[in-house]
């Protein structure tokens, strides 16, 4: 768990996973393992485990609270869900609930969803297994998410060369969703309120978006899967494997990079190990996180 303040609002980690989980080399096909030698005051073992070589990746949820509102961004794998392609979170059972419970929030308190983009470990928890239907977890939420990745998945579901896509997440924690009426597609960039806005952040997928938070001249940006992990701090033109557009993934991790470091705003990715958030320091073109 962890809570970090945004002004005069509250972010809260609402952990799902994190334990060694992705072999380092074949996650970012262009690691060297000099890289451990270099960061490891900060890396080890927080963010990579020297013992197995594999990088620490969390998986988790940021619980924001705006006044009264409660808002949950990216909601990660999701219990019950068959994922046989990634046998580590097929069929998982998590006390994720309870730790939102934990936090002060029961599913029908969120009233807004936010996916940086739809990814299995970004929209899981988006429904649950309830008399062998998925449904909506969180039945008063509004979910938003880009209609070009929902499009773009949409279309390569259906294909039966590809489809079912993302393991079969879009059919059971996308879907749903969307024939309950409850799902919120954006394009392009806007704001939901005073507070809230999101950018288009193309790459990683075809329709990532970043998400921003000012409170009361604080800023905060959720970047889900434009980073990973610290290291794409240093090296911002480090893929990982699943980067669908390798140029404009990195053009969008630079651009996030750039504006954490221009505005001071904190950075809050998807998958970054403890203490999972930081701020950004740039020297000329060089980035460096300060956690
Ligand atoms: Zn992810």
């Amino acid at each position: 768990m962890g809570m970090f303040t945004i002004g005069n609002l509250t972010a809260t980690r609402i952990e799902e996973s994190y334990e060694p989980n992705f072999d380092a080399a074949r996650f970012f096909p262009d690691w060297r393992p000099e890289v451990v030698h270099e960061h490891r005051d900060w890396m080890v073992s927080d963010h990579y485990d020297p013992a197995t070589g594999m990088l620490k990746l969390s998986v988790h949820s940021w619980l924001l609270k705006i006044g009264a509102k409660n808002i949950l961004i990216d909601t990660c794998v999701g219990n019950d869900k068959p994922r046989a392609h990634r046998p580590m979170w097929h069929l998982m059972r998590t006390p994720y609930l309870e730790r939102l419970a934990a936090a002060g929030v029961r599913p029908e308190q969120i009233d807004l969803v936010m996916c940086t983009h739809l990814h299995v470990d970004h929209i899981g928890w988006n429904t649950r297994l309830e008399n062998g239907k998925w449904v909506p977890t969180f039945p008063n939420a509004k979910y938003v998410f880009s209609r070009e990745d929902y499009e773009h998945y949409l279309a390569l579901d259906r294909d039966p060369r590809t489809g079912p896509v993302n393991g079969g997440s879009f059919r059971d924690s996308v879907l749903p969703v969307v024939e309950a009426g409850l799902a919120q597609m954006v394009t392009g960039a806007g704001a939901l309120d005073e507070y809230l806005s999101y950018d288009p952040a193309p790459g990683h997928t075809p329709g990532t978006i970043a998400i921003n938070l000012a409170a009361k001249g604080a800023r905060a940006t959720f970047c889900g899967d434009i980073l990973h992990h610290g290291v794409q701090v240093y090296h911002p033109e480090w893929n990982s494997f699943a980067c669908a557009d390798a140029a404009n993934a990195r053009i969008s991790r630079r651009r996030i990079l750039e504006q954490c470091a221009g505005s001071g705003a904190l950075l809050l990715p998807a998958h970054f190990g403890a203490p999972f958030v930081c701020h950004i320091d740039a020297k000329g073109d060089r980035f460096a996180p300060r956690f």
